[in-house]
């Protein structure tokens, strides 16, 4: 497994690549966990090619406390991607990443302002502009997201339309926890105490109730809500569980279900 970390080892691994060799691209932010994993076996199955990326992207990071204390754990990274088959890893520092400093960025100026979008200014340009840069640095034929981070997924899917840019998205289900919290990077800064109360939200939010009365039960328990909102047959939502932020989606129940 290589280990590529600036922009001119992964161009010059993926010249190396022949032409005809599909190349499939995971991009993470490292702290990978059993649901990064789902996606790494379905990338390392679907292409002969397998490249993950491991970057904490600061221009998605609203929160700069958030950013500060975003686990990082590589050693463990590379035992998993090297467990799963990865043929390389990309690691880039900002600097290399950002040559611009981020004055140049990819914008969309409707469903990035709702949800996660409204609590997060900014967040979502941050995440399409580094998702277009190792678009264009790997030139996968396929790259893999989590249904876990719904309007990520579905952002992602519009900027590549939008762009014409000749890359599959494929989707992928939420990986839970035995008790349906969905797994993330994030959970690991949550105290065996909020761990435990953090498996009311998948509960709570997969009852049939309407999204304002979850919202309003989850706040009962304890819980900041930022939002909980049905949005194109999803119900979304995101809360703070002892400072830590979480988010989540399932299906919307059916309205005449209620
Ligand atoms: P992150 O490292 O949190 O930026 O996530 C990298 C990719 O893994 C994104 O496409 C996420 O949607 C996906 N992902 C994170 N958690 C899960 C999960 N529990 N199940 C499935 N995919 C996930």
């Amino acid at each position: 497994m290589k280990i590529l970390d600036t922009i001119n080892a992964l161009q010059n691994w993926r010249k190396s690549i022949a032409h005809d060799k599909s190349v499939g691209i995971v991009p993470t932010m490292g702290a990978l966990h059993d649901g990064h994993r789902s996606l790494i076996a379905r990338c390392r199955r679907e292409n002969d090619i397998c490249v993950v990326s491991i970057f904490v992207n600061p221009t998605q990071f609203n929160d700069p406390n958030d950013l500060a204390t975003y686990p990082v754990t590589f050693e463990e990274d590379r035992a998993i991607c090297e467990a799963e088959g990865v043929d390389a890893i990309f690691m880039p520092q900002y600097g290399d990443l950002y040559p611009d400093d981020y004055r140049y960025r990819v914008s969309e100026d409707r469903e990035s302002c709702l949800l996660c979008g409204a609590h997060r200014p900014g967040h979502f340009d941050g995440v399409l502009s580094v998702v277009m840069k190792l678009f264009n640095l790997a030139q996968p034929r396929r790259a893999y997201f989590g249904e876990k981070d719904w309007q990520q997924l579905q952002l992602v899917k519009g900027m590549v339309d939008a762009f014409f840019m000749p890359v599959s998205v494929v989707a992928c289900p939420t990986v839970r926890e035995t008790d349906d919290l969905a797994l993330s990077s994030r959970n690991r800064r949550l105290t065996s105490d909020h761990r435990k109360k953090a498996a009311r939200f998948p509960h709570l939010l997969s009852t049939d109730a309407s999204a304002a009365e979850v919202a309003r039960l989850l706040k009962t328990d304890g819980f900041e809500v930022d939002y909980v909102e049905d949005f194109r047959g999803r119900r979304c939502a995101a809360i703070h569980c002892g400072g830590v932020r979480l988010i989540d989606n399932l299906p919307a129940p059916k309205t005449e279900d209620r």
